[in-house]
């Protein structure tokens, strides 16, 4: 293609919203990139670089900086440079800056969406029409209440921590980043961010916007690195709050970390939601979400509905349609804008996928998967159901987090309610059923977080998400969102 073509396809990327396979060629994706550090790109500590990588292809996409406590110092001390002059600037002016980075991600949303699927491997249809969307709304939404503080939180005198320090998992890498940033900045807070180690090239291309925003020096530090960075954001001495989103495991680790601190923290941690399915549910749209429950975004989502309860009397009818369904789904190349299921996120996750797939065939379960193929190379996985599993189950148990769902019958609503609160997480659940009084009678008995009814995976800046028990504390988005970010 000539240059001038080339350039040409370039410019109206940003407002073309349906990329082609052909098109991730057309996004500038640089070969190495450095921590963003005060406003600028600076070069390692350690002078230390990792690759990352395309799950659907196996192909090396890029390498980032690999960031030490020295890098950590430097950022944290970047951030606390920036905080006195940001939290005293109007909430007006804040705003201001917010609601340009939301502009700025909505005339870049192709191009976020197309490396987001690259780096991460979720279908494309998904990066473009949710996740990309749904991280702007969250600056938008909360770039309105930064001039709106007292109005928020009346007669409770609200002021920003200081320093957040923030770490977000692979699964959804921009909208974590955005679930992080927006509410900090709107609360005049400073930021220190790092994105998971598979997933680092949509928060990097957020560093890059920000700095396009002209968004003052030192307000938003992005860095890269592994588990060890994460804890040398935790540990540093000059953080005033941690927000973690990731697994139980480092989420007890953080807690046990910063314990005899007065770091104040939030952590959104696992989950192993369950979906239930009456009788009297509208039955086809219930079998879309228990699709939509565990296969999207490869069912690498906390709040997935990976534990199905079916109510006896119908259960025969909705496995044959869920059967059937999935027989129908498209698994393959995420940037194909019709594939269903996209790669898994990493070998490393594939092959956890696999030994629960295998756990769960030895446990006695009965598995099902349709008859699709698989791409020969990068990691894939078959949409998976497992029939005659028991509470005792592990797969029943713990988080897979992959397209695995665990299926059980119920009769009474006792029975499901006791059912669905005997696991140790309480992060979300579903609710299908024609009667608005069962709704309300179940959701206040169950032990989770946030409860859809007669939908699933529905989200919204304005709606609070968090969990009970080892789904971690405190809330993200809406108003809750906001007060976490400030002491009131
Ligand atoms: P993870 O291993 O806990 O990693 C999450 C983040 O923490 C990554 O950036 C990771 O860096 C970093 N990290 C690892 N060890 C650390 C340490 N000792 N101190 C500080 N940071 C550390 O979780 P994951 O496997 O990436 O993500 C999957 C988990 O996240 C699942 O359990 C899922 O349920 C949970 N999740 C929860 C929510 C929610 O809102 N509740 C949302 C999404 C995901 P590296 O990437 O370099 O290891
Ligand atoms: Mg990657």
């Amino acid at each position: 293609m000539s240059s001038k073509k080339e350039k040409k396809l370039k410019f109206n990327a940003a407002w073309d919203l349906d990329p082609a396979p052909e098109d991730s060629k057309h996004v500038s994706i640089k070969k190495q990139y450095d921590l963003f550090i005060n406003g600028e790109f600076v070069k390692p500590n350690s002078k230390k670089y990792f690759a990352t990588y395309n799950p659907a292809t196996d192909e090396k996409i890029s390498e980032v900086a690999d960031a030490d406590e020295k890098d950590v110092d430097k950022a944290v001390k970047a951030a606390r440079a920036a905080f006195g002059k940001w939290s005293k600037l109007s909430g007006k002016e804040r705003g201001k800056y917010i609601y340009r980075i939301a502009r700025l991600m909505q005339e870049r949303a192709r191009e976020f969406a197309v490396i987001e699927t690259m780096d991460g491997g979720k279908p494309i249809r998904e990066s473009r029409d949710i996740d990309v969307p749904l991280a702007a709304n969250h600056f938008f939404y909360y770039a309105g209440w930064a001039d709106k503080l007292e109005y928020a939180f009346p007669n409770r005198n609200p002021k920003p921590l200081g320093v957040a320090g923030q770490i977000i998992p692979w699964n959804f890498p921009l909208l974590m980043a955005a679930w992080k940033i927006a509410p900090a900045l709107a609360a005049g807070n400073t930021v220190v961010l790092k994105p998971a180690e598979t997933t680092p090239l949509t928060a990097l291309k957020l560093a890059e916007l920000i700095r396009d925003s002209g968004l003052p020096k030192g307000v938003v530090n992005i860095i890269t690195g592994a588990g060890k960075t994460g804890a040398a954001i935790v540990n540093h001495p000059d953080i005033d709050k941690i927000a973690f989103t990731g697994s139980t495991n480092v989420g007890k680790w953080i807690q046990k970390s910063i314990a005899g601190t007065d770091k104040k923290c939030t952590l959104e941690l696992g989950g192993k939601a369950a979906n239930i399915i009456f009788e009297d549910a509208p039955l086809d749209q219930a079998v879309e979400g228990i699709i939509n429950g565990i296969f999207f975004n490869q069912g690498h989502v906390c709040c997935a509905g990976s534990r199905l309860f079916v109510q006896e009397s119908v259960a025969d009818i909705v496995i044959r349609k869920l059967k059937d369904r999935m027989e129908t789904l498209r698994v393959g190349d995420p940037m194909d804008k019709n594939t269903d299921i996209g790669a898994i996120n990493s070998k490393q996750q594939l092959l956890k996928i696999q030994e629960y797939i295998e756990i769960g065939k030895n446990e006695g379960g009965e598995i099902y998967q349709p008859s699709c193929s698989l791409p020969k190379k990068g990691n894939f996985c078959k949409p998976t159901i497992f029939l005659n599993v028991s509470q005792s189950h592990r797969i029943v148990q713990e988080e897979i987090f992959g397209p695995v769902l665990a299926i059980q019958t119920f009769r009474t609503i006792e029975e499901v309610i006791e059912k669905a609160n005997n696991i140790p997480y309480g992060l979300s659940a579903g609710v299908w059923t024609d009667k608005g009084s069962k709704i309300f009678n179940l959701t206040s008995k169950l032990k989770a977080g946030v409860v859809w009814a007669n939908t699933y995976n529905k989200f919204d800046p304005t709606s609070p998400f968090g969990g009970y028990k080892e789904s971690g504390f405190g809330r993200e988005g809406g108003l809750h969102g906001l007060g976490a970010y400030l002491t009131i």
